[in-house]
């Protein structure tokens, strides 16, 4: 009788705890549990994700990326905890799981691709330069031997370590010591994404130009932690595809001044 007891005990257990099965959370559940997204942005890349100088918020492009994406995921788009980064510490703040996901001009290369996921491309942007108006650079073959900002991390160092190997590469950990420097007459140019650069000259139209060529191709997307499930990489694939198709990207496009 007692062996039929216990039998009967341990069988409820494990019909109570279904079977012995742990339920695992994927990073879709986590967020929706929470019911809050929180977000790498950048927070000094203009027009994309930059402090607003009226509110201190941090405003722009991705910010808007990322409040469509809160709406859908969790039915608010308020619901966001934004986190600054910086090209140098966007993929380790993904793979450490400190944010959910970032969305800040990242651009999707292969060597990316192992250390993180990406959903579908959001934005297309390319790289280029800007240089002083009176200077004599007007391509990038002109930036031979010559000293070039760069913000360490992005595929803009890369690009130009490649292309330019005798450039004077001048490293700066974010856009605005960069973008200082280079107003600081600290080198001959300074290159990243013409989305970026454009966002500059917004700001400064005197006295610099933007070289008219562009050496890359900078597809943007939304970067997250590599998981075996694809729910949330699925999720995120839909939303954009919807943004594109619902005229939302190009009515961002239009706010921020983007082509
Ligand atoms: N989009 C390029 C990259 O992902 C350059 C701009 C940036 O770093 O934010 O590296």
């Amino acid at each position: 009788m007692k062996k039929i007891l216990c039998f009967i005990i341990i069988l409820s257990l494990f019909i109570i705890t279904g079977c012995g099965k742990k339920t695992v959370k994927t990073s879709l559940d986590k967020i929706v549990d929470r019911d809050l997204l929180i977000v790498g942005v950048s927070s000094n890349s203009k027009p994309f994700g930059f402090k607003s100088t009226t509110t201190g918020n941090i405003e722009g492009f991705d910010v808007d990326i990322a409040r469509y994406i809160a709406k859908d995921l969790i039915g608010n788009e308020r619901k966001i905890e934004f986190v600054e980064v910086t090209p140098n510490t966007r993929i380790e703040a993904v793979t450490s799981s400190r944010v959910d996901m970032v969305i800040a001009t990242m651009t999707v290369t292969p060597q990316r691709q192992f250390l993180i996921d990406f959903s579908q491309p959001y934005y297309i942007a390319g790289q280029t330069a800007l240089v002083r108006d009176d200077s004599d650079i007007f391509s990038f073959s002109d930036l031979k031997r010559k000293s070039i900002i760069v913000v360490l991390g992005t595929t803009a160092e890369k690009n130009i370590r490649n292309i330019i190997p005798n450039a004077k590469i001048v490293g700066y950990k974010d856009y605005s010591s960069a973008f200082q420097a280079f107003k600081e007459g600290k080198a001959d140019a300074i290159s990243t994404d013409d989305t970026i650069l454009s966002g500059f000259l917004a700001d400064n139209n005197t006295g610099f130009r933007m070289l008219k060529n562009r050496i890359s191709r900078e597809p943007y997307a939304v970067g997250i932690k590599q998981q075996d499930d694809k729910k949330l990489k699925n999720a995120l694939d839909v939303i954009v595809t919807r943004m594109k198709k619902d005229g939302t990207i190009n009515s961002l496009k239009k706010k921020w001044h983007l082509h």
